[in-house]
């Protein structure tokens, strides 16, 4: 045993803190807003099972996002969590500008006329947030608006460059409303003016994940990490997947990324609504399949925004995202500005909580054993073992260790069956993996002998009442210690 293992044992024991309960494999994502954004808000929901805290930089000032930030850090300081915070930019967003009386109804066969002019719209023209409209639509081309709610056609473009439609379905145009073009090219760039303040904030702040929104092509990503990497900043990307062309590139994006979120919000206005479920669960397989977090995201509790009850398709819809296998599932407006944000929270996380009670464990071993062409071969050829070894044995605990996190995402992939618990020298790390199936993460920089290492480890664990005398535990790691290779060590253990 090391001799400053005491350094470790210092904090608020989990039981007693009353959280061991609530502890829930696959996680829960929350986006904050007005209706939770204090200390003591953000609290309840952290203790109702939140994982992680989602900043949407679409709304709010940065002087409200660093008072959020504050609040989360401190509970993580206080408190026995560590809850991580995603900062998720609008990237190129298109909108209609102000409209006037904040209403414009319309109904089929209206003709309007959209303009790259700044101006008040009206029946005669409304203003698009998008110089290039001319350029990129062709005739026949489909245009929603809010959210696919209202749906024009293009019929012409004029020289002035305005762009004139006919209303295919009515409805009501109120200022500021999202505009999408299912099936035109967008030449905007990846990050915005906007994205790029944000993303010096995010930068700036330590986030843990960034997501980037309307995500095209691998490249979109690129250009991201290089500007990370520019400041040598240690977040993580998450792509979201809201536009068809991402779906035609989406091996080379997975592989590029951190993290995927499936935005089914988007995705439904781009895409026939028909083809979401499909998508998502293919998209979970993919990202299973290359060790990469990926959240089910949008409209997953939405009749909670005002009710104290979901709906039984929402309930079904939570519960398929945990048997699809999804690191994280997420709520946007219902915790955003919902009327019940806590409630919301404990109910996602009771439904995950049945579910995972359960035998429903995949069945993907087969489909997951590690390929002989990968880099990471013989460390995957571990992590798969020692998950197959710890269901053997019936291991209470699986234990890996990482300085780059790809043991804790490799390990979290084989979806294993005995809890897994990640120690790391990497204190962004830490924070970061709590997006990650079943990861319970931890801190920890010794780096002695890797016996005196696995003895520490397990004794945290015991003291933190994840472990008790005669529990069998299957730990990995890497010697020589001091040269941190990849995982090349399985180690069985019997608690005494
Ligand atoms: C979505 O479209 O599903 C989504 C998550 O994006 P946002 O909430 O940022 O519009």
């Amino acid at each position: 045993m090391s001799k400053h293992l005491s350094k470790y044992l210092h904090r608020t024991m989990d039981k007693q803190a009353g959280i061991e309960h609530a502890f829930h494999r696959t996680k829960i994502v929350a986006t904050v807003g007005p209706a939770c954004d204090t200390y003591d808000k953000l609290l309840e929901l952290v203790k109702a099972g939140v994982n992680v805290f989602r900043l949407n930089f679409s709304h709010g000032s940065h002087e409200d996002k660093l008072k959020i930030i504050e609040h989360i850090r401190n509970i993580n300081s206080t408190e026995p969590y560590n809850i991580a915070i995603l900062g998720d930019l609008q990237g190129p967003k298109l909108r209609v500008g102000e409209i006037e009386h904040n209403a414009l109804p319309v109904v089929p066969g209206d003709v309007l006329t959209f303009t790259n002019e700044k101006l008040v719209g009206t029946k005669e023209r409304i203003y698009v947030s998008y110089p290039n409209l001319h350029e990129d639509v062709k005739v026949g081309n489909i245009i929603m608006i809010d959210d696919g709610k209202i749906e024009v056609k293009v019929i012409s473009i004029e020289r002035n460059n305005d762009v004139k439609v006919e209303v295919i379905m009515g409805g009501v145009i109120s200022s500021k409303k999202g505009i999408n073009l299912p099936d035109t090219k967008i030449s905007l760039p990846a990050l915005t003016d906007k994205d790029l303040e944000d993303l010096e904030f995010i930068i700036e702040q330590k986030l843990d994940w960034v997501a980037l929104s309307f995500v095209r092509s691998v490249k979109d990503i690129v250009i991201l990490r290089s500007k990370l990497d520019e400041k040598k900043s240690k977040t993580k990307i998450i792509a979201k997947i809201e536009k068809p062309e991402a779906l035609t590139n989406i091996r080379d994006i997975i592989v590029e990324s951190d993290a995927i979120m499936v935005a089914r919000g988007d995705l439904g206005v781009e895409l026939p609504v028909e083809r979401i479920p499909l998508i998502q669960k293919q998209l979970v397989r993919k990202c299973i399949h290359r060790a990469k977090p990926v959240i089910v995201a949008t409209q997953m509790m939405e009749s909670m925004i005002d009710r104290s009850k979901p709906n039984r398709s929402e309930i079904t819809d939570v519960a398929n995202a945990v048997l699809e296998g999804a690191d994280a599932v997420m709520l946007s407006g219902e915790t955003a500005t919902g009327a019940h944000p806590a409630l919301v929270v404990e109910t996602m996380r009771k439904i995950i909580m049945e579910v995972e009670s359960t035998e429903y464990r995949f069945n993907r071993e087969e489909d997951l054993k590690p390929q002989a062409h990968s880099p990471s071969f013989l460390s995957d050829a571990i992590c798969y073992n020692a998950c197959k070894i710890a269901r053997d044995v019936n291991a209470e605990a699986l234990v890996g260790m990482t300085q780059s996190g790809y043991t804790a995402f490799i390990l979290s992939s084989y979806r294993p069956k005995s809890t897994l618990h990640i120690f790391s020298k990497e204190r962004t790390l830490i924070n970061q993996l709590s997006l990650s199936w079943g990861v319970r993460a931890f801190y920890y920089d010794e780096e002695e002998s890797l016996d005196d290492i696995i003895e520490d480890q397990i004794e945290i664990l015991k003291e933190r009442g994840f472990l008790k005398q005669g529990d069998t535990v299957v730990s990995t790691g890497s010697t020589p210690v001091h040269l941190h290779l990849p995982t090349n060590v399985l180690k069985i253990t019997k608690v005494d």
